[in-house]
């Protein structure tokens, strides 16, 4: 067996070697990437779920890459996350959905609610408050901002980020509960936090409404969310089915598929004038 596993140390090692070798050139890329502005920001839309109007949307980022075209977040986040781009590539996402729906608003677009994805590394960096303040322009163009954080920020259960998410909100920027559901969050963070809307995963959704269990989680977690006043975003709406479903039970909001793909900036504009909220 020691045999074996000598054997197997060297036959995973050179590949091990490429896969660092593939990391680090990835780093330099992400760096690259930064200093060049290749990255672009998409926007799926988020409707209300009884009268299919629009009243935001998730900005979600894409690498344009050079010779690869556009690289999905699924990715470089991680590998971004690892070595700590995170950071100023998050920044580069919200100052770029804040640039983005001050334009749309100063083009006439009634206003819209931008969500931003904020990765947990991101959240924990004592800067973040300071860097969300000074972006946000004054009085009447003020973005609509929207974080969206995941499970693992809160179940930091520190002060600090319980602080830190009240501090953000001071400013006017409410929450998202991302991929709800998929981490250990209980109803008691929920109570805690200040976060304003739950979204359901797409794994709940998926098998909704035919799979009982799944019906009867999306369910409870609707009437959980309302009870404690929070609305909810069903994620990975793909069927007319899924949707009917979902509203029936009182869902607020609905994203996926069926609503709309990721659209680029001009597709969104299109999309949200024609389903404008009035
Ligand atoms: P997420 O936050 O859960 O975003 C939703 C993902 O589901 C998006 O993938 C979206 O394109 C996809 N999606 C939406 N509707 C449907 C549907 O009906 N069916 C299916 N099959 N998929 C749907 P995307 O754009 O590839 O993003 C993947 C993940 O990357 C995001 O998951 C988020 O965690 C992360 N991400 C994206 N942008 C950012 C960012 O600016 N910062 C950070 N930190 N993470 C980001
Ligand atoms: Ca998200
Ligand atoms: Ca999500
Ligand atoms: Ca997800």
């Amino acid at each position: 067996a020691k045999q074996a596993g000598k054997n197997r140390a060297q036959f995973y090692a050179p590949h091990m070697q490429a896969d660092a070798l593939a990391r680090i050139q990835l780093e330099t890329d992400l760096r690259t990437a930064l200093e060049q502005e290749q990255f672009v920001l998409h926007y799926q839309p988020i409707v209300a779920a009884t009268s299919g109007r629009v009243v935001g949307a998730e900005a979600l980022i894409r690498w344009n890459h050079p010779r690869r075209g556009m690289v999905a977040p699924g990715e470089f986040i991680e590998v971004a996350e690892d070595c700590g781009l995170i950071v100023p590539i998050g920044e580069w996402a919200l100052r770029e959905a804040v640039r983005q729906s001050c334009a749309w608003r100063e083009a006439g677009q009634s206003p819209l609610r931008i969500a931003v994805n904020v990765s947990g590394v991101q959240f924990r960096e004592p800067g973040l408050p300071e860097i969300v303040r000074t972006l946000l322009p004054e009085g009447e163009g003020r973005a609509q901002l929207m974080l969206e954080i995941t499970e693992s920020v809160l179940m930091d259960g520190s002060e600090e980020a319980e602080s830190r998410m009240r501090e953000i909100r001071d400013y006017g920027i409410a929450y998202a509960l991302d991929d709800f559901g998929t981490g250990f969050s209980s109803l008691s963070y929920l109570k805690r936090f200040p976060v304003d809307v739950v979204k359901i995963d797409r794994s709940f959704v998926r098998d909704c409404p035919d799979d009982h269990s799944d019906a009867s989680l999306v369910e409870a977690i609707i009437n959980m969310a309302h009870s404690l006043d929070l609305s909810v975003t069903a994620e990975g709406v793909e069927s007319v089915e899924q949707r009917d479903f979902l509203r029936d039970l009182g869902c607020d909001f609905l994203q996926g598929y069926l609503i709309g793909k990721p659209l680029s900036p001009l597709e969104f504009a299109a999309f949200a004038r024609a389903n404008a909220p009035f």
